[in-house]
């Protein structure tokens, strides 16, 4: 392969289809929204979103107002119905970009409530809203005594254009967590001062809960991108990314030399290292010290001494010499190694592997419309 790259990022836009078809199947009647916050958990919201609106999905969620106005841009000309939400709600200097660009807001607090009341009464047209309700969660959303004042005063909601009623779950991943039921319960209660509004409550994980949990509409994020939404139980999810690195350079080193800064790792006989261009700059984390490893072919190769900020090394001696050289790639992320395998060893979830990575990478995008 000719490529001036130092690290490879395939992205399967095929994988995450069948993501959304096997969470579809799960679902229902359920309608199945795609969260595409944080560039589509690092993997190109331009190329996902595209995928997605493809495969059928005309919901989508974000975080921020500036990922909902990118989102419009991507989607405007093929799917211009396509609904964008913005989870982070309609703060302080967000209303007029999120009415102008057509978003939908969580409205978080009664605070937001009535100053989205005041743009929508003097706006030509319905701005539909969603309403975060905070269920247990304790970030966003209206908390517990807000939602008393609503209850008592329905009125306070009185024209608004609500789309959805939402909460978020804290421990959907844990199937047996008390604070699921808990949860579900009080989200109940809060549907019941609005029955014919709509109700939106599951992240990926909590789409594995079962029916009772799935409402109107689903939000998963994670499950789309292969990793495992569930903390116990096999992945049932489809791998979506492969990562590898390419070897810059071959050594061979004997005891008592070290490799890396700090010379945390010494070589215990005669070794061949291969030193790889990736490096925490990447995300590729730095836990991952002494600790990762590579694959080339189907032989585990090492990650010795520390991640730098550009470069790894790994440990190739049980590779011929003949697969491992200058301009070869190691498998980093991929069918040996998935991402949740990686975030374990680091030390995190599959969540932040994903997120962080690196805009050094090539990427190149697989299957898809
Ligand atoms: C991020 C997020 C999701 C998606 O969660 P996953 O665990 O990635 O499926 C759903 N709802 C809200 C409110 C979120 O912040």
């Amino acid at each position: 392969m000719t490529t001036t790259a130092n690290a490879i990022l395939t992205i399967d836009l095929d994988a995450v289809v069948a993501n959304y078809d096997l969470l579809r199947t799960l679902l229902g009647n359920t309608e199945c929204a795609a969260v595409v916050k944080a560039d589509a958990y690092g993997l190109g919201v331009g190329r996902i979103a595209p995928a997605l609106a493809a495969a059928g999905c005309d919901t989508f969620f974000v975080a921020t107002v500036d990922e909902g106005s990118m989102l419009k841009t991507v989607l405007r000309s093929r799917w211009p119905g396509a609904e964008v939400h913005v989870l982070g709600g309609a703060t302080p200097g967000t209303k007029r970009a999120l009415a102008g660009d057509g978003l939908i807001p969580s409205l978080n607090s009664l605070e937001e409530i009535d100053a989205w009341k005041r743009l929508q009464a003097k706006w030509p047209t319905p701005l539909p809203v969603d309403i975060h309700i905070d269920t247990g969660m304790r970030r966003l959303g209206l908390p517990p005594n807000e939602l008393a004042t609503v209850v008592s005063n329905p009125e306070r909601l009185t024209g608004l254009h609500i789309r959805y009623l939402m909460s978020h779950l804290a421990c959907a991943d844990e199937h047996d967590h008390p604070m699921n039921q808990e949860q579900l319960a009080q989200f109940r209660a809060a549907l019941a001062i609005m029955p014919t509004a709509k109700a939106a409550f599951c992240n990926s994980a909590g789409i594995f809960l079962g029916n009772d949990y799935h409402f109107d509409l689903a939000r998963p994020g994670i499950a789309l991108y292969g990793a495992n939404p569930l903390s116990s139980s096999p992945n049932p999810m489809t791998q979506v990314i492969a990562l590898k690195g390419k070897i810059l350079q071959v050594r061979v080193v004997d005891t008592p030399q070290t490799v890396g800064y700090g010379a945390t790792y010494q070589f215990a006989g005669p070794a061949r290292i291969a030193t790889v261009g990736v490096g925490y700059a990447d995300g590729f984390l730095r836990s991952l010290s002494n600790v990762g490893f590579g694959h080339v072919g189907d032989v585990r190769v090492p990650i010795v001494g520390r991640v730098s900020m550009d470069l790894i090394a790994l440990d190739v001696s049980s590779v011929p010499e003949n697969e491992a050289y200058p301009g070869a790639f190691i498998e980093l992320i991929g069918p040996h190694n998935p991402v949740d395998n990686v975030a374990r060893l680091a030390g995190t979830i599959g969540y932040e592997v994903l997120t962080r990575m690196g805009s050094r990478f090539h990427r190149q995008y697989v299957g898809g419309p």
